[in-house]
Parts: structure tokens; C-alpha cells; sequence
């Protein structure tokens, strides 16, 4: 699977995943503190699942958790970026599911363990169409997203709410991994995770990147 940018053909390349990045949903999983610098976690790139495919269940978990964010497609390489230069290094958006086996996580966090059973699993990266990025035309400080299964509305957000906003997440991740064209950033979920049934529709919107679904088997 490649993706088509501006006039690039990106090979997905690490997949970095921000945790804890709204109050109410560290609030909503029974967190009471903000982190001082960005959770970070990763997916691999085969984990990622296109827009219309059926969604599979891990065998080994019982609660998989919906989590929208707005995920973005970094376009060219970067080390120690600053922030007035982060948002020109994004090469096109999307929203995506940060599928997780909430259950299984609260075992692992419980005993300190790595999180990759709850977040790496098989089909645990769904992803939207990537839209082109122009910093003139999407407003990445106050872009509102949402999710809905079976029509109702569960995840409702808006990236002002980022505890690092998204030129923070550039540069802090670009001082500890060099960025490379192909990256792929899920920017973190606002509140409203909740269990997905068997036959459940889900779908990611904003209105001005579009609207992606998946069904679960
Ligand atoms: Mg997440």
C-alpha cells in the first residue's frame, strides 16, 4: 500500500501513536494528570486497514475500544524540527482509528508491561484517504472531528482541545526519532471511547477532510 501526496508516492513507513493527548479522555479512563511530554506509542504499517474493509476481532481480547483521531503523513526528512517549521514537514491528513483492546491494556499497564497486545494487533491501524496538506486552507488548531457507530455519535473533538498541540508533536518526536517521508502520526483521541459489538458500523467524519467507514465481522 502506498499513499499519493502533493506529487509523492510515500511508502508508510513507522507508525507513531500519541496517547493521553485530551483531558476528558485521561479523565474518562480514570487518569487525573496531564504527562508533562507526549505518550507515545507505535502500530506497524500492516496493521493499517483501508476505508470499506470488514474489521476482525482479536481471538485473545473482549473489549475493542473505537479511537478517532486525526492522523497525519509526514512529507520529507527532519531531525530536531522547530515549531515554526513543523506544520510545512506534514504532507497530507486523514482520520484513523487507534483500534484498542482496552482490556487487555489494563492488564498490561497494571503489571507494567508494553502495550502492543492492546495497540499492534492485527487490522488495529484503520485509515481514512490522505487529503493533501496546505496550512492555508485546514486549520490544524481547530480542526473538529468526530465518530459514530450505527449512526449515533460517540467521539466528538476538535484540536484545539490537544494537550501538545500538533507542531509540539512534531518537534518533540523529531528530537528523539529523525522523521522520514512515509511516517504516519495518530495525534491522539478525545473523549468517548467505548466497546464495539460484532455487525457495529463505524464511521470517522470531518468535514473538511471527509468521511471514512469500517464494519466489524
Ligand atoms: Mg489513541
Amino acid at each position: 500500500m502506498n499513499f499519493s501526496a502533493h506529487n509523492l508516492t510515500l511508502t508508510p513507513n513507522r507508525i507513531f501513536c500519541i496517547g493521553k493527548n485530551y483531558s476528558k479522555h485521561i479523565k474518562e479512563l480514570g487518569g487525573t494528570q496531564a504527562p508533562t511530554e507526549p505518550v507515545v506509542f507505535m502500530k506497524t504499517a500492516c496493521n493499517i486497514v483501508a476505508p470499506g474493509e470488514t474489521l476482525h476481532r482479536p481471538s485473545y481480547g473482549n473489549e475493542l475500544h473505537h479511537e478517532v483521531e486525526v492522523v497525519l503523513l509526514i512529507g520529507k526528512e527532519g531531525k530536531n524540527i522547530l515549531k515554526a517549521d513543523a506544520l510545512s514537514y506534514i504532507s497530507a491528513i486523514t482520520l484513523g482509528l487507534d483500534l484498542t483492546l482496552r482490556d487487555i491494556q489494563k492488564k498490561l499497564k497494571k503489571a507494567g508491561l508494553p502495550w502492543e497486545l492492546s495497540k499492534s494487533f492485527e487490522q488495529s491501524a484503520p485509515l481514512g484517504i490522505f487529503k493533501n496538506y496546505f496550512p492555508n486552507k485546514i486549520d490544524l488548531k481547530n480542526l473538529p472531528f468526530s465518530c459514530s457507530v450505527n449512526g449515533s455519535l460517540r467521539q466528538k473533538g476538535n484540536t484545539r482541545e490537544m494537550i501538545f498541540p500538533i507542531e509540539n508533536l512534531i518537534q518533540t518526536l523529531s528530537c528523539w526519532w529523525t522523521l522520514r517521508p512515509g511516517d504516519i502520526i495518530f495525534t491522539g483521541t478525545p473523549a468517548g471511547v467505548a466497546s464495539l459489538q460484532s455487525g457495529d458500523k463505524i464511521e470517522v467524519e470531518s468535514p473538511s477532510i471527509g468521511l471514512f467507514s469500517w464494519t466489524l465481522a
